[in-house]
């Protein structure tokens, strides 16, 4: 039987200014369900990249006083630098000015659009968002700004190409009311339904050469134009696989996988949940199985946000308090729906829980083996007695944290990890292991099976947290397993170091 292919994405986030922390949230998130799979023995592929293309990107390079490619460059390797602090597992890393695979992948996306019939040109007047990059209604404004990011949109009169996203709208519903095209949470769900049910107007397509100020991708056949800077970045999606080129890996994970799922930012549902499925129906291509868009974090109350200026550098952070702290924090707090509030002392909190909740565990339960059996621990029965509720919290972890997965909610997944954490460092205190130990040694009754069976569950407790550790703090549960294995009281010790805060 052939294993199940599980294709990933992140958002590609804009390269105007340094990547912050919700970027670096929403790549640990990915990473997790793309690790969480890969243990269960699917085959995944993970996909990230950069959206370079962006008008906003060419107004910070001028500002900078610096050549667009070249700020691109500069800024997307901020941006590729992630992967090391925070422990991502991306298998492909697409950026969109300079990979040779992008540009026929959007020109044959607009093709197969044109040749549906669903490409028209029209005069059109708005008021577009440079920071949403998208036209807003009048109603979308609140007192003349735009809400998102707290600026007036300017008034923008061109010949542009537009999509017949009007088309589209039954079948939209359609896809997304039978659970087809999934969207999670459920309120974001809902507001898609409910922005489709308001009707869907056709929307443009191009920018001027001149608006763009020639950056970015020309329309096929309309030189004064370029591609729209969102129909350029969700064609990634694809473009990376090889679609342009009818590349084999766009048969594997995209037309034939078994679950394609967009991994980003509750700002851009619209964009992922009717644009571009409509423009995947107009080429007649596959749609995404799921879309999972994640809240804001906040830092003192205050969106994160390249545009507002109060960012975080996640490397810096990662730095700081190590990347199994920052991820933890990322995994533990975050809750499924809802704004989370980052604060340093929150971070550090959960750095001292790794390091004295699981780190003492795996340490504890490395010195007692070694101590009172380091010729190994004889064959015991699981099921004795004073190990029973533990064992059951072994056997029931992985499946709990599978159940939440599914539903994306990573915090439960962590919450039934540590569930288990408590669960054996209770035990450790009611079955005192070292008092079992003297017993055993003042030759009484039935004390050398009673050790036998708590350094062995204890054993399988550890080695059960590691495993399934893996896809929340990768390079932590390494460290455990190679402690757990050689009995290595010295990395024992050591296993948090980096993750408890330096001062
Ligand atoms: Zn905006």
């Amino acid at each position: 039987m052939s294993k199940r292919r599980f294709y990933i994405t992140t958002a590609i986030p804009y390269v105007n200014g340094d990547p912050h922390l919700g970027f670096a949230l929403e790549c640990v998130q990915a990473d997790v369900l793309a690790r969480h799979r890969r243990l269960r023995g699917e085959q995944v592929r993970f996909l990230s990249g950069t959206d370079d293309h962006s008008l906003k990107n060419v107004e910070a390079a001028v500002a900078a006083g610096v050549g667009v490619a070249e700020f691109v460059d500069a800024k997307a390797a901020r941006f590729a630098g992630l992967r090391e602090p925070l422990e991502l597992s991306y298998d492909d890393f697409i950026r969109t000015s300079r990979d040779p695979r992008h540009r026929p992948g959007v020109e044959r996306l607009w093709r197969a659009c044109a040749a549906s019939g669903d490409l028209y040109e029209r005069y059109y007047e708005g008021l577009y968002c440079t920071g949403c990059e998208a036209f807003l209604g009048p109603a979308e404004l609140v007192e003349g700004f735009c809400p998102e990011h707290r600026q007036a949109p300017e008034q923008v009169s061109e010949r542009n190409w537009f999509f017949r996203l009007s088309r589209y709208e039954g079948r939209l519903l359609e896809l997304i009311e039978s659970g087809r095209l999934r969207i999670e949470p459920e309120q974001r769900r809902n507001e898609v339904l409910g922005f489709i049910r308001g009707g869907l107007e056709d929307f443009s397509v191009s920018r001027s050469q001149k608006r763009a100020r020639g950056w970015g991708i020309p329309v096929p056949g309309d030189p004064s134009q370029v591609v729209y800077v969102w129909f350029d970045a969700l064609g990634n999606y694809i473009s990376a696989l090889g679609y342009g080129a009818q590349g084999v890996l766009y048969g594997e994970w995209w037309q034939r996988s078994d679950e394609r799922l967009h991994v980003i930012g509750k700002g851009i549902v619209r964009f992922h949940a009717v644009y571009w499925p409509a423009i995947l129906l107009s080429a007649g291509e596959p749609l995404p199985t799921a879309i999972f868009a994640h809240d804001y974090l906040t830092l003192d109350g205050q969106k994160l946000s390249k545009s507002l200026g109060n960012t975080h550098d996640p490397a810096d952070v990662a730095a700081r308090h190590g990347s199994a702290a920052l991820r933890w924090w990322f995994l533990r707090d975050v809750p499924r729906s809802g704004d989370a509030d980052f604060r340093d002392d929150l971070l550090a909190a959960r750095a001292n829980e790794l390091a004295n909740g699981l780190g003492n565990l795996v340490n504890r339960t490395i010195t007692l083996i070694a101590r009172y059996r380091p010729q190994g621990i004889a064959p015991v029965d699981p099921r004795a007695t004073e190990s029973l509720v533990l064992h059951a919290a072994i056997t029931r972890t992985p499946g709990e944290i599978d159940a939440a997965l599914s539903r994306f909610d990573i915090k439960a997944a962590a919450a039934a990890l540590w569930r288990l954490v408590d669960e054996a460092n209770r035990f450790v205190a009611t079955t005192r292991p070292w008092e079992l130990a003297k017993a055993e040694n003042s030759g009484e009754a039935g004390a050398v099976a009673d050790l036998d069976v708590a350094l062995s569950i204890l054993g399988d407790a550890c080695g059960t947290l590691a495993r399934e550790l893996h896809p929340f703090l990768p390079a932590a549960s390494e460290r455990i397993e190679r402690a757990l294995g050689e009995n290595d009281t010295e990395l024992g010790r050591r296993l948090f170091e980096k993750a408890a805060p330096s001062g």
